[in-house]
């Protein structure tokens, strides 16, 4: 699906220098080569619904492109077919729909694989919104949703019954960044041939390839750092082969699931400066933890990179980076200490869509949306990304938080 590069310039077949490229050069040049569109750098935007046909026999035969070739704009445009094209590459896998959201993307894998009468197993931390797909949709259709815990592993053998189709997951997990370990519950999906599906947001397709250890299904949230720009929504999903593509774009297409071709474009924008963007991030992300490790009310750091974070190896041995967003768990805050901790923040913003360029910074509370809560995340956690500002002045406005907190704490 994605070889428009060897079709080009060589024979079919013929392995392409790019698959041996580093990342950095893939996300510049992943998509469409200019070559294919008039020698225009970026895909540009085509705006289709009808698709019109010179003969009767050319409208007759218009299914045989379905998914390929542009037959009607719900199933997709050049604008989608790019960007689709340009993710499989970065998730090395066999081809990609995109979707209107991340939660589209996520709503769509699960409707395309379980059904009524199935057994759905999913890991305690996924996206809050997923969680309430699963409640107030999924399980009226008739499917048994059960979690586990996220450090599960190899024992999730015990949980998986015959009528088990898939098993979803998010790692790390939202707000708590639990690490689950991927290779060992694929491992056992594959020899009882269940599906597996996971949510790879946070370390996006470059610091984290989920098909390269069995996954299925790789999703990402595009409205966060692929599109990296705050201002547009779309989702993808990536499958590890042909068959598993066709019944996600053929869900699509019942759901009439679409993208956007210009929030298409703006994602594929976005893409070409990802590897730059994402190191930045990373590195912000890392001298903020280190700053808060030093902070006396700081209990905990949920940050995979962070050598005391308890996914830490798995971290290691699984991912090639971290992006910037995190969590810091305080001594408990009181509702005082909270506003005059967030409502005096200059730089850092209160929003809760991160991925974009901004430094946000919002109270989050874990424990109501897990079957398992942990009582370490009882106390207050704030949940960081860091942005692309100077470090130096995020720090300047977290010493201006903490102080109010302390300033507080020494009147009382
Ligand atoms: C934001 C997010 C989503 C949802 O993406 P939208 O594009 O906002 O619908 C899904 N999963 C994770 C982990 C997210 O952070």
């Amino acid at each position: 699906m994605n070889d428009d590069r060897a079709r080009d310039d060589a024979p079919a077949k013929t392995p392409s220098p790019a698959d041996e490229w580093q990342e950095a050069t893939r996300t510049v040049h992943a998509g469409p080569r200019p070559s294919s569109q008039s020698g225009v750098i970026n895909p540009p935007v085509y705006r289709a619904s009808t698709i019109v046909y010179e003969t009767v026999d050319a409208y007759m035969d218009r299914h045989k492109g379905l998914y390929d070739d542009v037959i009607y704009g719900l199933y997709g445009t050049k604008s989608t077919y790019a960007l689709a094209e340009a993710i499989a590459e970065l998730e090395h896998g066999a081809a990609t729909v995109i979707t209107s959201s991340g939660t589209s993307a996520i709503a769509l894998t699960l409707s395309a694989f379980v059904g009524a009468g199935d057994h759905l197993l999913v890991a305690d931390c996924i996206y809050g919104p997923a969680r309430k797909f699963l409640s107030d949709i999924l399980s009226g259709f008739g499917v048994e949703i059960e979690y586990f815990k996220p450090d599960i592993a190899g024992s999730i053998a015990s949980l998986c019954r015959p009528n088990t189709k898939l098993i979803y997951m998010e790692t790390p997990g939202s707000q708590t960044f639990d690490l689950i370990d991927i290779p060992a519950i694929t491992e056992v999906a594959r020899a009882k041939g269940i599906l597996t599906a996971v949510d790879n947001t946070w370390a996006t397709p470059l610091y984290f390839k989920p098909l390269r250890h069995g996954v299925d299904v790789s999703i990402a949230s595009a409205t966060k750092y692929l599109s990296g720009h705050s201002d547009c929504l779309l989702g993808s999903m990536t499958a590890a082969n042909d068959e598993i593509y066709r019944q996600l774009k053929d869900v699509a297409a019942r759901w009439g699931n679409c993208a956007s071709p210009d929030d298409c474009y703006l994602v594929q924008r976005g893409l070409r400066t990802l590897d730059a963007r994402l190191e930045r991030h990373q590195r912000t992300a890392s001298t903020l933890v280190n700053w808060f490790a030093q902070q006396p009310e700081v209990k905990a750091i949920r940050y995979p990179a962070f050598a005391e974070d308890p996914g830490h190896a798995i971290w290691k041995r699984d991912f090639t980076g971290a992006t910037g967003l995190f969590g810091v768990q305080l001594d408990a805050l009181s509702d005082e200490e909270t506003r005059a901790f967030f409502n005096g923040l200059d730089i850092f913003q209160l929003g809760s869509s991160w991925g974009g360029f901004e430094s946000l910074a919002v109270p989050a509370w874990p424990a109501p949306i897990r079957a398992f809560p942990n009582g370490e995340q009882d106390g207050a956690l704030i949940r960081i990304h860091a942005g692309l500002e100077a470090a130096v002045d995020l720090i300047a406005d977290l010493e201006a938080a903490f102080a109010r907190v302390r300033a507080l704490r020494r009147s009382s």
